[in-house]
């Protein structure tokens, strides 16, 4: 039996350039022409495979990036568009229409938050916010009305994991579409082997890695992507989300590289995880033996890629994180900043930053404290050495005694 390795798939694609080049062509055209009338005419019902008509619709550098990341998803089609967020509304507009309902988890991405919760009504489509690991209270929301059941695989910035396939049976029973957004842990799982019908990724984030860009993604059947393209009624192509080829191309090669950061990125968060749990500090990562759904993610992942880069540590108050994190930047450890999946460490507070769209007793409600720091943890060399560093920071903070004496 072959087994599904999302690595494995990208390395066996090959583009090359026009004249040989071991990098494809980009595309630098808006516009294409067509030697008969007849074949434009084809193109644009959407019956002539291999002919571009406008870069909004396709282009072969999008073309490329699109292909790749469906093989890593294991999807049959993806389409790659301007931004994680891009991608994200052209899909829920293409699945909901005015009177629809969606039932997302509570613990997303705050733009995602803000979109299903403050747009979505103009448009008359509403959204119940359930925590996604109790299934029973997902299933009491489901209504008439409800199309889509949405997710992320590891929650930001709280890392609560999604049974997904158990999502995937409560979708299919009542005929949803269960989208999932994997931004946090590309490779390591791949939603629709475990039954998802969409799969999201902002590149901005672990895929393209370098911090230089926005990006996104949908991976799905060729008929729902193809019918985001449509030009008389496709969301992606209405709505004109559209990347520009020459930053597909761009990410397309950093694409290349994203098994080996991942390992890295993994190897280094699981470290730090295990000696500041064992330090004394609240830490969570899906990787630590005390996460809540630690056996379920265990089970889920490709443990070539392990439990991805992200970690919280809670150290207590806002003042502390805030020193902490100024402290931490100061000595060259990473980045106060948000965002994540960069070479370097990023830190941030999600309550006042990546978060803040959610009313602070919703955050209560959820877990999200105060004192919570979200790590995205670098590529560093000597993770020993960070530990050590960073660990002088906490201890010059007064941290561990603060955090130690609350027990
Ligand atoms: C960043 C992020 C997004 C949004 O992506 P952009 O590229 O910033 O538009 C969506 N979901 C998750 C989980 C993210 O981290």
């Amino acid at each position: 039996m072959k087994i599904f390795n999302p690595a494995d798939n990208i390395q066996d694609l090959q583009y090359f350039g026009e004249f040989g080049g071991v990098n494809p062509s980009i595309s630098d055209s808006s516009t294409y022409t067509f030697l008969s009338a007849k074949t434009m005419f084809d193109t644009f019902e959407g019956n002539a495979e291999g002919c571009y008509l406008y870069s909004r619709h396709s282009s072969p550098s999008n073309l490329y990036l699109s292909q790749a990341l469906a093989a890593m998803e294991g999807t049959e089609a993806a389409n790659v568009a301007a931004s994680g967020m891009g991608a994200i509304t052209t899909t829920l507009l293409q699945l909901c229409k005015a009177g629809d309902h969606i039932v997302s988890s509570r613990t997303i991405y705050g733009g995602t938050y803000a979109f299903m919760k403050n747009f979505l009504p103009n448009l008359g489509i509403t959204t119940s916010f359930i925590d996604s690991t109790k299934h029973e209270l997902i299933k009491a929301a489901i209504t008439p009305n409800t199309k889509v059941l949405y997710c992320e695989t590891v929650s930001n910035p709280l890392l609560e994991v999604t049974d997904i396939a158990a999502l995937a049976k409560i979708a299919k029973k009542h005929n949803l579409k269960l989208v999932v957004d994997n931004t946090f842990s590309p490779l390591s799982v791949a939603p629709a082997k475990l039954g998802a019908d969409v799969v999201i990724h902002s590149l901005t984030k672990y895929i393209n890695g370098s911090s230089d860009t926005v990006g996104g993604v949908t991976c799905s059947t060729r008929e729902f992507i193809d019918a985001t393209k449509n030009v008389n009624n496709g969301a992606a192509m209405l709505l004109g989300p559209t990347m520009d080829s020459l930053r597909a191309a761009s990410v397309m090669k950093n694409l290349r590289t994203l098994h080996i950061r991942m390992k890295q990125h993994s190897a280094n968060a699981l470290y730090l995880a295990e000696r500041f749990e064992r330090d004394g500090l609240i830490t969570v990562y899906p990787g630590l033996a005390s996460h809540p759904s630690h056996e379920l993610y265990k089970n889920m992942i490709n443990p070539e890629y392990g439990f991805g880069g992200m970690m919280t540590i809670d150290v207590g108050s806002l003042d502390k994180a805030n020193e902490l994190m100024e402290l931490m930047q100061h000595r060259n450890l990473g980045y106060l900043a948000v965002s994540l999946g960069f070479y370097k460490t990023l830190f941030s507070a999600p309550g006042t930053s990546t978060s803040s769209e959610i009313p602070l007793d919703e955050q209560k409600a959820m877990g999200l404290t105060d004192g919570l720091i979200r790590f995205s943890i670098g590529l560093d060399n000597d993770i020993e050495r960070t530990y050590q560093m960073m660990k002088a920071c906490m201890t010059e903070l007064g941290i561990f005694k603060e955090v130690m004496s609350e027990f």
